[in-house]
């Protein structure tokens, strides 16, 4: 398993707590002499570091390794219950709210609908409150509170911690997304964009299955990716790394909101899979499939479309492969890129057709010369499923606190 290295620096005791914690969070269980081992730092300096773990309450002494002749020793966990952190995903749809403890558990969560997004006074008011209440039902000791996450979509200013004109969020310009909640809450607030998020969810809970290098694809109501290369999540010079949806394919005759006629995002998306279905199958299949068409029966139709495909309605599967392809194209281009061995999969959209989604990304990320040869690419599920852009959410904050590096990346405002 690759893990950070720490330092023996007195200076950066921060950051040797964040290095500890996080082996310990990711081994499961441990003794302080193998955390000196995987962390690179000394008997001395573990010591230290796990006392001031020890007495903040986010780890607990757990029993004791079997002797092997010499002195036992104790062994170390996480303490699920020693923090806690706010997720919210803003969708244009909904707004998914919740708490997770240390481990990345959910304690308590909520789905707001959000018919019309509207106004984002509006939006950050109604979100607020319901954190509020969620907060009280959840029992939640206050002051383990760490603060709140929040993925939205992007594009980001990553210096300001606004949203800047989303796609689908009509009537938003330049929203300062993390300024609005801090005061609506008073919390301290994290944002990113929504895939990003997921894939430092991915990496906060996934433990071992998710150390190393991955690329997230998220499918939302548009597609993006969250890049984590040797553990570090990348951000790029602006917040925006990741930007999937405007990975060029082969162009056709859909226009991209920035523009371009060959980006993959106009050719992947719900409402672009459901036009397919009746340009390609005409209207006696989306009858049989129970297709309305209608603009604002995105969310429904792209629901009927999934079903049918899951039960292997040859029209469904056929359009829903066509976007597995190009999706499929654009994460060869990027795994080879970035050299990722794993290419995990996740989001609201996928469910259903996860199957197709998977088969057609896998056969194209392995088609190149490297993954034959050097290094096979596997494909695999969230490990956190439908929520994982909230849980992501949440675990930017949990991040935010107790990643090794995180501080000098983003921005914990508050
Ligand atoms: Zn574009």
């Amino acid at each position: 398993m690759t893990m950070l290295s720490g330092t023996n620096l007195p200076r950066v005791g921060g950051y040797n707590q964040a290095v500890v914690l996080d082996a310990i969070r990711t081994t499961g269980q441990v003794s302080r002499v193998e955390l000196a081992a995987l962390t690179g730092l000394t008997n001395q300096t573990v010591s230290n570091v796990v006392r001031k773990l020890l007495d903040a309450g986010l780890v607990a002494e757990s029993g004791q390794a079997p002797s092997s002749g010499g002195k036992r020793r104790t062994l170390l966990t996480l303490r699920a219950e020693g923090a806690c952190a706010v997720g919210v995903h803003l969708d244009p749809d909904a707004a998914v709210i919740v708490v997770v403890d240390l481990a990345g558990q959910v304690i308590g969560s909520r789905r707001l609908r959000l018919t019309d997004p509207g106004d984002p006074a509006d939006v950050v008011d109604r979100v607020a409150r319901t954190t509020g209440r969620l907060l009280d039902r959840s029992a939640v000791d206050r002051a383990r509170l760490l603060g709140l996450g929040i993925a939205a979509p992007g594009p980001l200013d990553g210096t300001t911690g606004a949203v800047v004109s989303p796609p689908n969020f009509p009537g938003w310009g330049r929203v300062p997304l993390a300024d609005m909640f801090a005061e609506a809450t008073g919390l301290p607030v994290a944002l990113d964009n929504d895939a990003t998020a997921a894939a430092i969810g991915e990496r906060w809970i996934g433990g071992a299955d998710r150390a190393g290098s991955f690329l997230f694809l998220y499918l939302g109501t548009g597609v993006g990716a969250g890049i984590v290369l040797n553990n570090t999540v990348l951000h790029g010079d602006s917040g925006n790394a990741g930007e999937f949806g405007h990975m060029a394919v082969e162009p056709g005759d859909r226009v991209c909101h920035c523009g371009a006629l060959d980006c993959l995002g106009p050719y992947v998306s719900p409402a672009a899979i459901i036009d397919d279905l009746f340009r390609l199958h005409g209207r006696v299949a989306a009858d049989r499939i129970g297709l309305t068409g209608t603009p604002d029966a995105v969310h429904d139709d792209w629901k009927a479309l999934r079903r049918a495909a899951r039960v292997a309605d040859a029209d469904a599967c056929d359009v829903v492969r066509r976007a597995a392809r190009r999706i499929g194209e654009a994460a060869r281009g990027a795994a080879s890129l970035l050299d990722v061995s794993r290419v995990v999969l996740g989001g609201e959209a996928l469910r259903g057709i996860e199957p197709i989604i998977r088969e057609e990304v896998e056969s194209a990320v392995n088609r190149t010369s490297v993954a034959r040869t050097i290094r096979p690419v596997t494909v695999e599920q969230s490990v956190i499923g439908e929520t994982v852009g909230a849980v992501g959410a949440a675990s930017l904050v949990l991040h935010g606190n107790y990643a090794p590096g995180w501080r000098m990346l983003t921005d914990v405002t508050g």
